[in-house]
Order: C-alpha cells, then sequence, then structure tokens
C-alpha cells in the first residue's frame, strides 16, 4: 500500500527514493461520515455555518456566525487533560479563533454542544483507535516513511479573509516537544496507518499547486498562513519536492497574501518569488539567542543565527517581517531583543506547551526551573517592555498579520 522512501534529516546522506505512485489518502473520506450532518447542513445567513473542516490533526470544523469564529478541535480522549467536553472517543476543545482570550458565551456553547451530540451520535461507525500493540492498528518495522499523497482540498479557510495551506503533512525537523505529534497521529489512527515516531514521517501533497491554482479561483484573496505547527513549510523535503514554492507562486499570482512562519533559513530561496507579491510577511520561530539551548530543544532545525540573518534579508528585500518567540527558553532578553528589534516590525511571545511530554527536555538541559510558569511569566513580560521599549508592536491575539495591519 505504502513505498517507503529515506527520510532527510540534516546531515543524514541522501538516499534514493523509489518512484511510488501517490497515494489518494482515506481520512477525508473518514472525517466525511463523521461530519455528515453538518456538511449536508444549509443555515440561512442569520444562524451558524460551517466554514471549514480539516482532517490532519485529529478532526477540525470552524463554525461562524458574523465576525465570531470558533474552532473546535477533536483529539484522541484523554481524561487527565482539560476540554470542553468528552465523547467516547475524544476530547473537545474549542476556542475563539483570533480571540481565544474572550470566553464563550451562551450561543456558542449551544452550537458546539450540538456538535457534541453529532459527534456523540455517529463516532461508533468510525474505525478503531486501538493501539497498534492492543487492537487492529497495522504495525511497521519501517524507521520511516514518506508518502507522496494527492489531495482534494489546500486551502483551509479560517474566517474573517484569512486561510491556512500546509504544503506537507508531519515534520521531519522533529522537535521533541512538538505538541501537534498526538493530534497527526490521531488522524494516522483514523486513516488505519501504523504509528510512526514524530519526526519521522512525512505526507507529501504532490498535487497541491494543481488543486490550489483552483481553489484560488473559488475564494476571495485573504491572507494565507504556512506555519510550523503540523509540518515546517521549508523542512529538509522541500529541497527535493518544492511544494511549499509551488503553492507560493499559485498564492502569489493570484493575489492572496502569503505568510510564512519557519525555523529554516532555506525560505531565502523564496524571497524573490515572496518579493513580487502584494504583501507577503515572514516569520521566523526564535525560542532564544542561546544557540546551545537551541541544538537541545530543537536539533534539527536550524542555528539562531541563519534565522536571525534570514530575517535580515526578509527586512532588507521589503517584506513584512516578525519572529515568534516560542516556546521560550532562557536567554539573554537583552541581546535578543537588540539582535530582532531592527528587523522585524511584530513579536509574539508564548510558552512552552504540553510540559508533560516536554519536561524531560528540561531536565537533560539541566533547566528544570525554565518550565515553571514563574520563569515563562517573568521572561514574557522582559521581552514584551523591551520590544515595547524600541517600538516593536506584540500580538497578543495570534493575529500576527492584523498587528501588522495587513488586509487583502
Ligand atoms: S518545526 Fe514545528 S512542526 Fe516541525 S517538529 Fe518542530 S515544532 Fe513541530
Amino acid at each position: 500500500m505504502l513505498d517507503p522512501v529515506s527520510p532527510e534529516r540534516p546531515g543524514d546522506p541522501a538516499l534514493p527514493a523509489p518512484p511510488a505512485p501517490p497515494t489518494r489518502r482515506a481520512i477525508d473520506g473518514v472525517a466525511r461520515e463523521l461530519l455528515a450532518p453538518l456538511l449536508a447542513a444549509r443555515p440561512s445567513p442569520s444562524q451558524w455555518r460551517l466554514v471549514a473542516w480539516d482532517a490532519e490533526q485529529g478532526i477540525q470544523v470552524t463554525l461562524g456566525r458574523g465576525d465570531v469564529m470558533l474552532l473546535v478541535e477533536l483529539e484522541a480522549r484523554d481524561d487527565a487533560r482539560d476540554c470542553f467536553a468528552r465523547t467516547e472517543r475524544f476530547n473537545v476543545c474549542v476556542r475563539r479563533t483570533f480571540r481565544a482570550d474572550q470566553p464563550l458565551g451562551e450561543p456558542e456553547r449551544r452550537v458546539v454542544g450540538q456538535l457534541v451530540a453529532m459527534v456523540r451520535a455517529r463516532e461508533g461507525a468510525l474505525p478503531s483507535l486501538s493501539s497498534a500493540a492492543g487492537g487492529d492498528r497495522p504495525v511497521t518495522s519501517r524507521p520511516s516513511l514518506v508518502r507522496e499523497i494527492e489531495v482534494e482540498r489546500v486551502l483551509i479557510p479560517e474566517g474573517l479573509g484569512h486561510y491556512y495551506v500546509n504544503p506537507y503533512v508531519g515534520c521531519m525537523i522533529g522537535c521533541e516537544f512538538c505538541y501537534v505529534d498526538e493530534r497527526a497521529d490521531l488522524s494516522r489512527a483514523l486513516e488505519g496507518l501504523p504509528k510512526l515516531p514524530w519526526g519521522r514521517w512525512v505526507d507529501v501533497k504532490i498535487n497541491a499547486a494543481e488543486v490550489l491554482r483552483r481553489e484560488v479561483r473559488e475564494h476571495p484573496p485573504g491572507v494565507v498562513r504556512m506555519s510550523p505547527i503540523l509540518t515546517d513549510p521549508y523542512q529538509p523535503l522541500e529541497r527535493k519536492f518544492r511544494i511549499t514554492r509551488q503553492c507560493l507562486e499559485v498564492l502569489v499570482d493570484a493575489g492572496f497574501v502569503p505568510m510564512v512562519l519557519t525555523r529554516a533559513a532555506r525560505i531565502r530561496e523564496d524571497f524573490e518569488l515572496l518579493a513580487r507579491a502584494k504583501a507577503a510577511i515572514v516569520g521566523f520561530s526564535i525560542p532564544t539567542d542561546d544557540d546551545k539551548l537551541r541544538a537541545q530543544f530543537e536539533p534539527g532545525a536550524d542555528p539562531i543565527d541563519a534565522r536571525i540573518e534570514a530575517l535580515e534579508e526578509a527586512h532588507r528585500r521589503g517584506l513584512r517581517t516578525c519572529a515568534v518567540i516560542q516556546p521560550m527558553l532562557p536567554m539573554n532578553v537583552e541581546r535578543l531583543v537588540a539582535r530582532l528589534a531592527p528587523v522585524v516590525e511584530v513579536v509574539r511571545v508564548d510558552r512552552m506547551y504540553r510540559m508533560d511530554r516536554a519536561r524531560a527536555l528540561y531536565e537533560r538541559a539541566g533547566i528544570p526551573w525554565a518550565a515553571e510558569d514563574a520563569f515563562f511569566e517573568r521572561t514574557a513580560k522582559a521581552l514584551r517592555e523591551g520590544f515595547a521599549a524600541r517600538g516593536i508592536r506584540a500580538d497578543d491575539l495570534d493575529d500576527l498579520a492584523g498587528t501588522l495591519g495587513v488586509r487583502v
């Protein structure tokens, strides 16, 4: 069913990839079955409407009414974690898109309650989520896997003129703290794929640009985020496949505004293309100025100097620039602010998530104190004050384009 291709990781010798026919993945069909009543609903303009759905990091649904957007996420059930509601198989999490600071009101709770009831009524027909050891999920002895897949959709609306595109699924940069690992594995389990360690599998959306070319004719232009959440758009495989570049070409030609966030300096190869866009935003995740620490937490990602040099070049070329300081690691705040402030317009500051997974990294690095809330609060305050003193705005709503004032 699936053909393995060599994993590309920094330092690995490049092995030839045996050609394999692209796979049409099954997860979209699984999600369609689960969400069928919602997909078939035809609400009036005054009611909640389905803005988008996605099934690459668990199952996600965006509901909208007027300017209110709700992101509803189904994760594998885990009674130890807080969530909005639980079904037999899922934790259901909800937040307002771009306004996660605002609590849900009664109308929002009611509509999500209806969605939860629909999932409860239909989840029994889903494939088993049991682990390879305990159920019917297939096992594999393969250490890694690259699939070339054909997809039906690439441009996913987030509402309010925003979209996102994931050129790949999975990430061979493979940060140990990456919090999307379990959600991505939930999608693999629903698709009947074996479990593989995070960082050792990637799906390449081989027809992404072709699909996107059709989608940009069907949707109004907007800001399109490509960000290192489910996949870094410039991870090692981009050297070979150039899916990110192909998608950018389509977006730029169609008048969309790409917002590309990455940990990889290879984005420089596409600066000329991005400079042709009516507007383009380039951002880097930069967790610290201490490259020794960076190497302990993000060994597969580029050095800090390479990221800052790429930001400098983006700034010189007139691209809009930002930095996401996440997950905040121990740093010399003054030095990092001094390096970034001349080359970025906006910063976002955020903590480490899923500390249950990340704590071992802090122990190994000998900095357990930096895993505590007090460290994040102290460091975030110092960073915000340092950047503010230099006239750099902070984005507190996870809306970098809005904070930059970029509108389409
Ligand atoms: S680069 Fe981003 S998506 Fe990739 S493993 Fe690291 S945190 Fe996860």
